[in-house]
């Protein structure tokens, strides 16, 4: 049991070094021979298994059964044709699924945690499951523990460990031996933290001393199974639709059955008629078309920098009229860099620094002392604005040293997001020295005294308001500001409680963070499309307006408002205000719920970004939380809906235009499937209720439903991206799938292919008195191929197919040319033909029923071209 060891016993048997870590020569042998630091996943399911899930379906057993009993009745080419239809429609939904769950694996891939390690004396960020046992793996809060670790040094650890003990208050780490001799709980082994556990707070780092299965997670989890599917709310409505839909379809088919009845028909014709329709009409393809969208989008996505991790977003994505942004890193670059400083009442430019003056060097050195960054020519790693105080520190030859002896870090309190502060007690001569830095308007509140003329003097009122003065001149210029104070005390031995407070107040430094590329360009786009940019801020107010103005987002400082300023306002204020606010400043975790709430209570649809340990709230308020890929913790990540690999605001706006995008073809997919099976269902009702004689054989039927229902469908699921489609306001999510144009659309085209469809069999019993097959046949083609040329019309619901382009969707085009070349072929070639009992139409059928065929597509663009003229004219 590894915690009953001692540090060098486990150091000693896993042949490592705390200081240097492992080389990776020697990581990389360790890895061949224990293999990678990752749970197994379950099995996959087997081809067989998925081909059974696809053929275990109602309406296949009808169709089965259909089969049997048009074989057992002598009718083999129906039966035939019945069977082939149903391993036909088992194939395509298993390329479906099978594709769709491809796309879902490919993501959990991407979503792998990183850890820092030591190897060769330096810090370095590897992937979890390069991880080998005797890798030193630095903690800090946010993290997941990536393996089974034997602490060696904490500052104040606290982890989460729920994950294995099912407690969920954290526990508090520490590297003492524990010396039982009986076993103890995996929750009170304090010097060990175990794989799939969340450090909440603090720092730690620990030799790694099991891995992958051999963890304590591995040996209890089979893992876990996340089998339940996520149904995204489009997909439950569709389920609801689909089953509605199905109802109704089977009351039109018992009321046809009746009704033939009545008139006396063949009842062995109307079983197999009515099962037909049945089958057609149901949009059984619908959640797996979804799906496959769904997962395509995702796909695409990956490729534009935002990772999806729940399926849901999509859709939300694509209402969203808000979008709340940190500044620091995700509008801004994240690349920070020192240029001024005030220290000794005096601001100036960072190359004045002289460190002969006393002050100047405390400032430098006790920024460079209490860090938690690591700087050296190769690597980087930490938050950027320590980087910035590091490299500060390298310019001016002030080496970060508390690893050495010399400085070495004795107890800390961590930087958080509320207090705005982080403190750090070292080793300094042979007394100790607490530093705080953090933001300067809290740290006044801890300060005693001021360091001026190279002694410390009283902080009077007017000392701290040259103080604020300058912190302010430098955030009007956007500079981020950054205070430092220390205090020198002989024993380390000091409350927790009273390390912050006596300090002796040093200086300022001022760092500029240009904005990003491209982020302006993304905040117009933004306002043209009816969408709202808000600025959330732990920075200065001050700082934060001047980005803000400079990006865009605000241009009056009224709109910009101090986070507790935003907490103290009552209801009424919050909802006459919280239009016009634009930039949050010195906002913590908790304001950002509050904001969130408070926007969302006026019906918009919020996004929200966030990276750190307290921002779990706020993204899972927010309707869509965004958590960044690049600084995001762990459980920033876990809590969010959206994962930015690249920290870009503009990220967010392209996968708000996805989003959109990816609504808008499912949309017309769904428009499309189900305008074709109300055609269906009228044309056939119609036909008995007139009391026709049949006008589609069964098997026409099946054959329609096969060719429009497969490729179209899911060519306009991937419909190319609406260059405008960032012209159009959010979509109101309360409003339905069908609510507005959709909905007419789908409605007149069904009625109109039914009616067409009628109209070809009509004319053909005229044209061919003596020839029903002539007659069917003519209907069949038109139902069949008016929905292919259809397909052209339905991909904009304002722009003519021209405008859209004909050709722009090759697939689309491929899935006519196909159903038409299919169309064609079982009519002309004798063997089908005669297996369907269709006629070979002549040319001038031909012409006839394609020009008829053509009707709705003529009728959608004209009605476009009308509402396109009124518009204009209203404009
Ligand atoms: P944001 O990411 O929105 O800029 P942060 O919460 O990172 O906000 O920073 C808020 C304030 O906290 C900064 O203005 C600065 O004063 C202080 N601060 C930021 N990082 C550190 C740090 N590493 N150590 C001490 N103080 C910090
Ligand atoms: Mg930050």
């Amino acid at each position: 049991m590894w915690y009953k060891k001692s540090i060098e016993e486990i150091t000693k048997e896993f042949a490592t070094d705390v200081i240097n870590g492992l080389t990776s020569e020697e990581a990389s042998v360790r890895i061949k021979k224990y293999g990678e630091n990752k749970l197994i996943e379950k099995k996959k399911k087997s081809i067989l298994k998925l081909l059974l899930e696809q053929v275990n379906d109602v309406l296949i057993y009808i169709l089965v059964a259909a089969a049997v009993v048009s074989a057992a009745l002598g009718e083999i080419s129906d039966a035939i044709i019945i069977m082939v239809v149903v391993v036909l429609n088992a194939v395509i939904g298993l390329i479906q699924e099978s594709k769709a769950e491809k796309a879902l694996d490919s993501l959990k891939k991407l979503s792998v945690p990183k850890a820092l390690v030591k190897r060769n004396g330096e810090v370095i960020e590897i992937s979890s499951e390069n991880i080998v046992v005797g890798d030193i793996i630095i903690l800090d809060a946010g993290k997941y523990v990536p393996c089974d670790l034997r602490l060696v040094e904490t500052g104040n650890l606290k982890i989460e460990e729920s994950a294995l003990t099912g407690e969920s208050v954290p526990s508090d780490k520490y590297v003492e031996d524990i010396l039982e001799d009986q076993d103890i709980a995996l929750g009170d082994q304090k010097n060990m933290a175990f794989m799939s556990t969340l450090a909440t707070y603090g720092r730690g780092i620990g030799v790694a001393v099991a891995t992958g299965m051999n963890t304590e997670i591995g040996k209890i989890a089979k893992m876990l199974d996340n089998d339940e599917k996520n149904l995204t709310p489009l997909q439950r409505k569709l389920g609801q639709l689909g089953k509605m839909l199905g109802f109704v379809v089977i009351i039109i088919c018992v009321l046809m059955f009746i009704t033939s009845l009545i008139q006396k028909r063949d009842l062995f014709e109307m079983f197999l008629t009515a099962i037909s329709l049945a089958v057609a009409a149901i949009p059984e393809g619908l959640p797996a078309m979804v799906t496959i969208v769904l997962a395509v989008g995702v796909q695409r996505m990956i490729g534009k920098n935002a990772i999806i991790r729940k399926l849901p977003a999509i859709e939300t994505l694509g209402s969203v009229n808000i979008i709340c942004s940190d500044k620091t890193g995700t509008l801004t670059q994240n690349k920070m860099t020192v240029t001024k400083f005030y220290a000794d009442n005096i601001l100036n430019n960072i190359s004045a620094v002289d460190l002969k003056n006393n002050i100047h060097k405390e400032l430098v050195e006790n920024m460079v002392l209490c860090n938690d960054a690591t700087y050296s020519e190769s690597s980087k790693t930490g938050d950027p604005t320590e980087i910035a105080l590091l490299e500060m520190g390298v310019k001016f030859n002030v080496f970060k040293s508390d690893e050495n002896k010399e400085h070495s870090r004795v107890n800390e309190i961590p930087f958080d997001s509320d207090r705005k502060l982080m403190t750090t007690l070292n080793k300094y001569g042979n007394k100790y020295r607490i530093i705080t830095k953090g933001a300067v308007d809290n740290l006044i509140k801890i300060c005693e005294n001021i360091y001026l003329k190279g002694e410390a003097v009283p902080f009077t009122e007017e000392l701290k308001s040259n103080v604020l003065n300058a912190a302010n001149s430098m955030s009007n210029e956007a500079l981020r500001v950054l205070s430092v104070a220390f205090k020198v005390i002989d024993s380390p031995k000091i409350q927790i409680d009273s390390m912050e407070s006596g300090l002796t107040f040093v200086g300022l430094v001022g760092m500029i963070d240009p904005p990003r590329e491209n982020v302006k360009k993304s905040i117009d786009e933004c306002k043209k499309s009816g969408i709202g940019v808000v600025m959330i801020t732990g920075d200065h107010k001050n700082t934060a307006f001047a980005i803000a103005k400079e990006l865009g987002i605000a241009d009056h400082e009224s709109q910009a408002i101090l986070g507790a300023e935003f907490d103290k306002l009552s209801e009424k204020d919050i909802h006459d205000r919280i239009d016009n606010l634009k930039v949050f400043a010195r906002v913590s975790p908790e304001h950002k719920v509050n904001i969130v709430k408070a926007l969302k209570k006026k019906g918009n649809i919020v996004s929200m970004t966030g990276d750190g340990v307290n921002d779990a709230p706020s993204l899972k308020t927010a309707d869509i939380g965004v958590a960044m890929g690049i600084t995001g913790t762990d459980v920033a990540k876990g809590a969010a809906d959206m994962v930015l690999t690249d920290d870009n605001f503009s990220t967010i706006v392209e996968a708000v235009k996805q989003g959109r995008n990816i609504y808008n073809n499912i949309r017309k997919s769904i428009v499309f499937l189900l305008s074709c099976n109300i055609g269906e269902i009228i044309a056939l009702f119609m036909a008995i209720v007139l009391g026709w004689p049949t006008i589609l054989r069964p098997i026409h039927l099946l054959w329609v439903n096969l060719i429009t229902d497969s490729l179209p469908a899911l060519a306009l699921g991937v419909d190319p991206d609406d260059p405008d489609i960032m012209k159009e306001k959010p979509r109101d999510p309360r409003k339905g799938l069908f609510s507005g144009k959709s909905g007419v659309f789908l409605v007149v085209n069904g009625i109109l292919i039914g009616v067409l469809t009628l109209a070809a069999f009509y004319i053909g019993t005229k044209l061919y008195a003596n020839s029903l097959i002539h007659a069917q046949t003519m209907a069949f083609v038109v139902l069949s191929v008016s929905q292919l040329f259809y397909t052209l019309s339905i991909r904009h619901h304002e722009k003519s197919m021209f405008e859209v382009g004909i050709f722009s969707n090759k697939y689309l085009i491929g899935a006519i040319v196909v159903g038409i070349i299919m169309q064609s072929i079982v009519i002309t070639v004798p063997f089908l033909s005669s297996v369907f009992k269709v006629f070979k139409l002549t040319i001038n059928d031909w012409i006839f029923v394609l020009a008829l065929s053509l009707v709705p597509l003529l009728v959608n663009e004209i009605i476009k071209l009308a509402y396109r003229k009124s518009v204009r004219n209203i404009a």
